[in-house]
Order: structure tokens, then sequence, then C-alpha cells
């Protein structure tokens, strides 16, 4: 069952294989045909059942953690007493929702994958980070494949937010035609920039080096979504940034930046920056921004996940 569970489209041919290679035994077509038939209805009759209790889960979900969202779409019930078909479902637990309002920094990361069931359906994350740059989820999504479309949603529903790629997705697709390390050290560094002068050194070094590739970087979205010398300081989201070495910034303390902005995009000092601190014979952890502070990482894991019982007690729904 196991090996037909994530292929339901396996063929007899295959099963009577499968049988050989797990059992050492060799099975007629026509027995082959009947099992395959069975498990498949085990199969599909199992993840059938648990999305028709989808609407109990969710009046479970929200009876045992307060303010959770739990919102189910389905298509449109085409006459009286006719089958609705599951769409989409969003799940937002309460206490993920309340740790992210209230200790979190105003930062979410947005992926998707593709789910290899039975239901070839994709399966969507929204995530922000903890104190200590571990991920904190809020909230996920299950829906149809075909539906598209991050750009244009993010755009419509947080039209004021500042919207960044991830460099790692960037890479994916860049290195489909530019191959070798040095294109790929190339990428990550002119990401890696933390200002402006430096991230236009950068691209005309690469335009010297391969002008080809330096084409595809002038064609891939503005660097104000993936470059470091571009992202304003309020996130406080240090990741995957790294400072230049070898130059000269300056320090103020009081305003707690650095003309390398390294201190003010992340909210911890940098090298130039801790190096002054220890001048003044103070402690630099004196000067991590609040975000980073044990404080707020002890409120945020307050808020806990409580275990729901099994489904015998989910309270009966009406779905008419
Ligand atoms: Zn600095």
């Amino acid at each position: 069952m196991e090996r037909i569970r994530p292929n339901s489209q396996i063929l007899v041919r295959e099963s009577r294989q499968t049988v050989n290679e797990e059992y050492q035994a060799q099975i007629s077509r026509w027995i082959a045909a009947k099992v395959r038939k069975l498990v498949l209805e085990m199969i599909k009759g199992s993840v059938e059942y648990q999305y028709k209790r989808i609407w109990e889960y969710c009046a479970k979900i929200k009876k045992t953690h307060d303010g959770s969202t739990m919102e189910v779409m389905f298509t449109p019930f085409r006459e009286l007493g006719g089958n609705p078909k599951f769409m989409r479902i969003y799940c937002c637990l309460g206490s993920m929702k309340k740790g992210f309002k209230d200790d979190c920094r105003p930062i979410i990361g947005l992926d998707g994958c593709h789910l290899k069931g039975t239901y070839k359906r994709q399966l969507l994350t929204a995530i922000a980070t903890d104190p200590n740059n571990g991920w904190w989820p809020i909230a996920l999504g299950d829906i149809e494949r075909e539906a598209t479309g991050l750009d244009r949603a993010s755009a419509e529903v947080l039209p004021n937010c500042e919207h960044r790629y991830c460099v790692q997705h960037m890479y994916q697709n860049f290195k489909k035609k530019h191959t070798g390390l040095p294109l790929k050290n190339r990428l990550w560094n002119i990401a890696n920039c933390i200002t402006e002068e430096l991230y236009n050194k950068a691209m005309a070094e690469l335009k010297d080096f391969d002008n080809w590739t330096y084409q595809w970087m002038k064609n891939a979205p503005a660097p104000q979504h993936w470059c470091k010398a571009f992202f304003p300081s309020h996130t406080k989201s240090d990741m995957l940034v790294k400072g230049p070495r070898g130059a000269q910034f300056a320090v103020d303390m009081e305003k707690r930046n650095c003309t390398c902005r390294l201190w003010e995009i992340s909210g911890i000092p940098c090298c130039h920056a801790i190096a002054a601190i220890l001048l003044k014979n103070e402690d630099p952890r004196e000067y991590l921004n609040v975000c980073y502070s044990r404080g707020l990482f002890l409120n945020l894991y307050r808020n806990v996940l409580q275990p729901i019982s099994g489904e015998d007690h989910w309270p009966p729904i009406n779905n008419a």
C-alpha cells in the first residue's frame, strides 16, 4: 500500500513488479489488478473520509485554540443535495497569530510546495522569525495545484509592504543557464552588498567578467527585492547579510548605526560597532536590538499549541 500511495496512477504491470521485488513472489495479472483496485479504494477512501470530516476538525480547533481562523472553501453547490467539492483550507492557529503580532519582527516568509499524495495539491506556508532567528509558523493553506499568482495576491492584500525575494530561489533559476562556482559566488556577493556603491561596483565587475550573466541580472527582479543595500532597517532582519572587509566605516553610538549599514539592517552591532563599544569598556550585548531579547523569546514561547482529542470527540456539524 505504501508503494502505491504516492503513485495512484500505478499500472498493473508495475504493481506485479512491486510484489515480485518485495516478496519474491509471482502473481497473475488478474490478481494484481484486483489487489490494485482494492488498495486504491482503501487509500482514496481514507483520504476522502478525512476531507469529509474537515468541518468537525475546524470546529474542534476553534474550540480548543482561541482566536484561530479556519476557513474552508468548497465549489458552489450545483443543485440541492449535490456533492460539493473541496477546494481550499486556510488555517491560522490563535496562539501562533498572537505570538507573531506581539513578539515577532514585521517580516513574513511565504513559500509553497507540491503535495505528492492521492490528490495532487499545493501546501502554502507563512512563517515569521523568533528572537533567536528560528522559524515561527503563522499560517498554512492547502489549495489546488493550478492556483497561482502569489505576486498579484501580495500586491493586492499587502500593497504597502516591502517585498523581498529569496535569493536561493533566484539562484535555482539563475543556475539553469549560468553554471559554475565563480558565477554562483558573484550572484551571492551581489545580493550581500550592503551599500549601493558596493552593489554598483559588483555589477560592473560582473559585466566585465561575463556580459551574458550581467544581462540576466539586469532583467531579473529589481535589486530592491533581493539586495541588502536596498533593504530598509525597520524589519531588523539580517538573514544572509555578510559585511565587507577591509573598508573604513563610521559608527554612531547614539543612533546605534554604522555607515556599513549592518547594525541598522540587522539590529546586531557590526564588528566596527563592537570595536567602538569595547573601547568605551561597555558590553556589546547591551547594544542588541530589543527584538533579540531573552524576555521577548520567553514571551513568544508562552503561546503553546494544545493537543486535541481524537475524532470521536469532535463536535457534530450540520453540513446542510
Ligand atoms: Zn559597521
